[in-house]
């Protein structure tokens, strides 16, 4: 299997070089910001994109297909209401420029929906911006406090450390969770006097981890008390299991909250780029709003009037996004059945999500370090035609780990994937 999975151009970023380029020779005149030079395409993304282009070869070599547990894409259809909506919006031509943070109808359903599910009381419009997908929320939020301090749990969805701290230019600090992924809150407390903002996020990408009422409530008073914002970014918000509730940050009246919400899981609209942040401040969501405006003008018109009918329509949107838990479920169940199978691999049951983030020290050679250790396992799993991603993008202890997604994958694929990667340590 030489070459499969061994070649490691497609780790570079794209733009290599000079910060500064001159034409023809000539002195250069113009420096780009460095903050462009610092991030870097999600190893996530990259790691798709080559087990995409990898995949063909390994099919002629082995007979057989690739096995993507790699990302967080979903592999249900958009649910036809929704997309039955735009359609009418289209026809309705709502194909204006926006209001700005978002139309007041769009506005309503959100506030609707933030009353019934997260018991977000003492709301209005003036407190939510409409954006694109949580990223541009979460983007936004941090802009807030650019070259300043930010801090989070690790282990911690990869774009943070990536993409959105650097292009900001800011410092990270990561605050171990235990093995079991409980807090320190000593420790967080400690960090927490020296932050602008606190990134935190349930359920919990890479760890499936669904943080209880408690928890979620001592860390925002914690974030009160060393007057730290806190960023809650909430896109797992209804893929959850085992009657697990999700508590949620925006139902919590303190000023210096701000919650990141999505549509992109819940109802399988990755790709339409739809989301919304909420801002206990009016003040600061009036701010948020200008940085929107700035930066994108707002969210198409026909696509909020989707996402109002997604979030209104209680029926379909129940039924919808039952199916797919169900069936998170189902492969969650098999995902860790299979894996417990297989000697010196530790995991904690994902709980929500549709992520694992099993450790792999058991075996892993005792001598091996840095770099060589940190991908072992990743690379060992790509030259048996599994994708996963290597644990040390998701923060500095977690080399030993990967994440596996459970996403895209049905359940035979699933116990596939589990049979090669016993085979591949065998
Ligand atoms: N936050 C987390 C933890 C995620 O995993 C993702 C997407 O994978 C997002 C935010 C952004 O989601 P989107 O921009 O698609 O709404």
């Amino acid at each position: 299997m030489e070459n499969v999975g061994s070649e490691k151009d497609w780790e570079n970023d794209p733009v290599e070089g000079d910060n500064n380029p001159s034409h023809d020779g000539r002195e250069p005149k113009n420096n780009f910001n460095p903050a462009m030079k610092n991030i870097h395409l999600s190893p996530i993304v990259r790691i798709s994109e080559r087990a995409l282009e990898m995949g063909p070869a390994y099919r002629e070599k082995t007979g057989k297909d690739f096995v993507y547990f790699q990302r967080g894409e979903v592999d249900f259809p958009t649910p036809e209401y929704i997309k039955d909506a735009a359609k009418r919006a289209l026809d309705e031509n709502r194909t204006k420029y926006p209001k700005s943070g978002g139309e007041p109808e769009f506005k309503d359903a959100i506030l609707r929906k933030l009353l019934d599910f997260n018991k977000a009381e003492n709301l209005t419009r003036e407190n939510i911006v409409c954006t694109y997908g949580g990223m541009e929320a979460l983007q936004l939020s941090f802009k807030l406090f650019e070259g300043g301090k930010a801090a989070t749990f690790a282990p911690y969805w990869s774009p943070i450390s990536e993409n959105f701290v650097p292009f900001l230019q800011m410092d990270l600090t990561e605050i171990p969770l235990k093995e079991d992924f409980s807090i320190d809150f000593d420790m967080l407390d400690e960090v927490l006097k020296d932050v602008n903002i606190f990134y935190f996020n349930t359920p919990n990408n890479p760890t499936g981890k669904v943080f209880s009422e408690d928890e979620v409530k001592k860390i925002a008073e914690l974030c009160y008390q060393n007057d730290a914002y806190l960023l809650s970014d909430e896109p797992y918000e209804r893929i959850i299991f085992d009657g697990k509730e999700h508590f949620s940050a925006a139902s919590l009246d303190y000023d210096n909250i701000i919650s990141a919400f999505s549509f992109s899981k819940t109802y399988s609209m990755t790709g339409w780029r739809m989301g919304y942040l909420v801002a206990r401040d009016p003040k600061v969501a009036g701010m948020l709003k200008l940085g929107n405006y700035s930066c994108t003008a707002g969210v198409v018109q026909f696509l909020q009037y989707a996402g109002k009918e997604a979030l209104d329509n209680r029926e379909e949107g129940e039924k919808a996004i039952g199916q797919m838990v169900d069936e998170y479920k189902r492969r969650r169940d098999v995902l860790c059945s299979e894996l417990a199978k297989v000697d010196g691999v530790k995991f904690e049951k994902p709980e929500g999500a549709f992520y694992l983030f099993p450790n792999f020290t058991g075996l892993i050679p005792e001598d091996l370090q840095g770099k060589d250790r940190d991908e072992y396992v990743f690379d060992k799993l790509m030259e048996n035609g599994v994708a996963t991603v290597y644990g040390s993008c998701f923060g500095k202890n977690f080399g030993d780990n990967i994440r596996i997604s459970f996403s895209t994958t049905p359940e035979p694929v699933i116990v596939d994937g589990v049979e090669r990667i016993r085979k591949a340590f065998e």
